[in-house]
Formats: structure tokens, sequence, C-alpha cells
């Protein structure tokens, strides 16, 4: 395992990036094997409480059609996930206040009934809240710290407060979740020395996932713009840089990557990930989720994209895996 240093990081950022992509991928297949492992995303509810400065689904976005499933919706979809042969189901949200802790432990109760890892993605809780999730079955958690850099953190999440965000993940590792985190690449004014501390924030956190994704500017946001192509690449040197330093964690290549490069997340594959997480959201809703513009044109047929994602995977000469997939020992 290498211990980079924040100089060598950034020196690695900057690099072309050729190089590192190998020496990721070479760590990738020693450390994690040539399995891929695919976790079925659940997009529930697009309704949120904050407002962060780069996300279509943020409260002030008007233009967003919001939608909620229902708890029998939610449950009845994991199933559907899970009879595709998914080992691990993905329940992601905006920070939607109607999903409150008795409503969310029944749910993560009756998919744990399926004999399937469950992971979450629903923003800051309490400790205690996170507690009861973690009774009720739920193994996983992810919650991306977005940008270690306190001041650009401030400035982009309106009434959130950094310090809190860390001791949600924090609690996570405590309360014993499989923690992932991750960061936004290419956001306005973000350094790449801010870069660089992100990757060292992952390791002293001691995440067992990391989730890198290019920042796609959305047009009903503040953050509106055109997209920055170089993102891409950025994106991609953080992600094989974090193998290296984290050899054994599990590392997903983003759908965003593949809003910016067709191929995207297969390139990612080759560049350090070993998880994809296919969107099995029904299509009436998945459109609706567009967190960043784009996203919606992908996999829109769930059984089709998921045959021909295997097949993609098979032609590289990797497998899919069988198990649920935890971090490896
Ligand atoms: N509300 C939960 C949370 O805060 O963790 C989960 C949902 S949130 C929409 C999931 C992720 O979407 C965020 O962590 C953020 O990094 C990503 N995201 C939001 N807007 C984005 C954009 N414009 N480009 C790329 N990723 C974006």
């Amino acid at each position: 395992m290498a211990d980079l240093d924040k100089k060598e990081i950034v020196d690695l950022l900057v690099s072309s990036g050729e190089e590192l992509f190998l020496r990721a991928d070479k760590i990738r297949k020693e450390n994690v094997g040539d399995e891929i492992h695919l976790r079925g995303l659940i997009e529930f509810s697009n309704i949120c409480k904050r407002n962060c400065f780069y996300c279509g689904i943020r409260r002030d976005n008007k233009n967003v059609e919001r939608y909620r499933l229902d708890e029998d919706e939610i449950i009845k979809t994991a199933k559907l996930g899970v009879e595709a042969g998914y080992k691990t189901i993905v329940l992601q949200s905006g920070e939607d206040d109607f999903f409150n802790i008795k409503k969310l432990t029944k749910i993560v109760e009756e998919i744990k009934k399926f004999d399937v890892a469950l992971t979450l993605s629903i923003g800051e809780k309490t400790k205690e809240e996170y507690r009861e999730l973690k009774k009720a079955g739920a193994d996983r958690f992810l919650l991306r710290i977005e940008t270690t850099d306190e001041a650009l953190y401030k400035k982009f999440h309106p009434n959130m407060d950094f310090k809190n965000r860390i001791n949600c993940l924090y609690n996570l590792k405590e309360l014993g979740y499989e923690t992932g985190t991750g960061s936004l690449v290419g956001l306005p004014n973000q350094t790449i020395e801010s870069l660089a501390d992100d990757i060292l924030f992952y390791k002293k956190l001691d995440s067992d996932m990391i989730g890198i994704g290019p920042f796609i500017p959305h047009p009903d946001t503040p953050l509106f713009g055109k997209i920055n192509e170089n993102n891409f690449n950025l994106a991609l040197k953080m992600m094989a840089i974090t193998r290296i330093m984290m050899p054994k964690i599990n590392i997903p290549a983003t759908t965003a990557m593949e809003v910016i490069n067709k191929e995207g997340r297969m390139i990612a594959l080759k560049s350090g990930a070993n998880v994809i997480m296919p969107n099995i959201t029904n299509s009436d809703y998945k459109e609706k989720y567009e967190i960043y513009p784009g996203k919606e044109n992908l996999n829109n047929k769930e059984d089709d994209y998921k045959k021909l994602l295997e097949e993609k995977i098979i032609k590289m000469g990797r497998t899919i895996a069988k198990d649920k997939g935890f971090k490896k020992a």
C-alpha cells in the first residue's frame, strides 16, 4: 500500500494519468480481484429540504416534478432487484423528512428479509437515528463529504454545517456501518490541493467505500454552466490515487462519469474501480431524479441494461461477483 503525502498526491493529480491508471488497475486486481459488484440503486424520493448549490433536486428548484415512492413500492422494487440477481440494494433519496425513522426502519427490515446487503444514502441524521437503522439491518451508508475545503463547503451548502457532516461520518463508522464517502470533482474554485486533502480525509476516516464523481452543472441551479470535460479526467485520477492508497476498499465507477464520457464507467473499471450501481428505479420516476442533466438517458430499460453491462464486463475479462461484496479484510 502506498502512503502518499499531499505533495505526491498533487503531483499525480496534475500528471497525464496514464501511468497512474495502469498502476491503480494493477493494485485493484491484486487486492480485490477481477470481480465486479453490481448494486441495484433505488432513488425513492427526490424531495429534499437541503439547498446544495450544485444539485438539481435542491429545495429551491421549482422546475422539478417531485415524487416519493410509497413504502410498498420501495420494497417491491427491492424485491424485483433481488430477483434479477442484485446482492446489494442501495436506497437513495433527497433529505425527505416524510421518511421518519419509524418508516425507514420498517422498510429496512422488510428488504433485509430478502437476504441482501442494504446500503442507505439518505443524508444527515442523528447518531441515534443511524443506530436505529443499523439495528434494523442496514449494512452500509454513503455520505459524501463533497469537499474538504471548509470555506467552499460553506458556500455551496447553505445552512449546513461542515463539522456535522464529518461527525456523521465518524458516527457511522463507530456504529459499524461500512461507511462510504467521496467528493464532487471540478466544483468552481475547488483547488487541486483541496482535492489532495479530500483523499487524505478518506484515509483518515478509514472509509470502506469511496464514490468520486465529476461535477456536472445543472441549468436550474446557481452553479449552472457548461460541462467541463476535464472534470472527467480529474475525477478518474482522484479515483485511481484513492485505489493506490486504499487498496482493499470498494470503489464505484460512478454514473456521473458516464455522462461526460460515453464509456466513462468502463474506463473507470480499468482505472481502479470494482463496483457499478445500476439504477433499478421504475422508469416513471428515474428521469425525475435529475441531480444533473444527461443521467436520464442512461440505462432506461433495466433488464436490457443489466444484460448489456454484464456482457461488457465479461468482454473486458472481468467477472460478476456472486456474493454481497463486503469490503475485503
Ligand atoms: N441526500 C443524500 C446525501 O446528501 O448524501 C443523497 C442524495 S445526493 C443527490 C447524492 C449525490 O449526488 C451527492 O452526494 C452529490 O455528490 C451528487 N450530486 C449532486 N449534484 C450533482 C451534480 N451537479 N454533479 C454531480 N454530482 C452531483
